[in-house]
């Protein structure tokens, strides 16, 4: 190994390690316990190589954005004998017709933001005998541009989901906040998704035990308000590369 390579190396571990601690200082400061809050790694854009070496560190979780990147990626580690324990969220956006790609083949979906999204990943975990867990995506901002559901319409979605989607386990809420890397000014976000994750909870009786907020700039805020998944990604990897398409 060069020495720039091994020089990356360590800055990779410093990076990753000081997450690690800021989330054990977040979780104890909102009076929490270790466990509770766990550490999605976004490995977007970023090769199988890194994703090796941070799952070497200890680090089981990841998350990808773009389904065809992180089936190749995984692919690339399993053939390479480096898949080890590794476990895959998908935090991107899916289109419905992406559905056939995702169902069954991530641990959780954090983006379900449609009746037509819920639907797709229904029939195609029913034709692989599969249950698949999601969480929805609210549009907490209220942008235009912002994929993720209006907080008006999920009710409706979670209903449906509930009543017409036996393959789909909803098991929570997803939000990214319309400010970002704002430290506190994301927090009133947070609560917002908070509370109406526990408005739907007491609407609908369902169990819905995850909240999945927060990144690099403003974890220790979704820590603050109940996040029990935080999505870290330039914190640990870095800046990332440009997205080729
Ligand atoms: C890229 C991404 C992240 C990670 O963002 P960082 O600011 O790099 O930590 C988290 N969540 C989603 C949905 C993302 O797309």
């Amino acid at each position: 190994m060069d020495q720039a390579q091994a020089s990356d190396d360590r800055e990779l571990r410093i990076r990753y390690l000081s997450v690690l601690e800021r989330l054990e200082n977040a979780v104890c400061r909102a009076g929490r316990k270790a466990g509770d809050v766990a550490l999605v790694a976004v490995s977007k854009l970023h090769p199988a190589g890194a994703v090796a070496k941070v799952a070497g560190m200890g680090q089981t979780l990841f998350g990808e954005n773009y389904v065809q990147e992180a089936l190749e990626k995984r692919a690339e580690l399993a053939q390479a004998g480096l898949a080890g324990d590794v476990r895959w969220h998908m935090i991107g956006h899916v289109q419905s017709r992406k559905a056939a790609l995702v169902a069954g083949a991530f641990d959780m979906i954090h983006t379900l933001d449609s009746v037509k999204l819920a639907d797709e990943l229904n029939r195609r975990c029913l034709a692989r005998d599969v249950f698949q867990n999601c969480l929805v995506e609210v549009n907490v901002g209220g942008e235009a541009q912002k994929s993720g559901i209006d907080p008006q319409e999920l009710p409706r979605l979670a209903v449906h989901v509930l009543e017409s989607c036996p393959r789909l386990r909803l098991q929570g809420l997803m939000c990214i906040p319309p400010v970002y890397d704002a430290r506190a000014a994301a927090q009133p976000y947070f609560a917002e998704l908070r509370r109406l994750r526990d408005r739907l909870q007491a609407e609908t009786g369902l169990a819905l035990p995850h909240l999945s907020m927060g990144m690099s700039g403003d974890f220790e805020w979704a820590v603050l308000e109940g996040a029990t998944f935080v999505r870290v990604g330039t914190d640990i990897f870095g800046p990332r590369p440009a997205k080729q398409s």
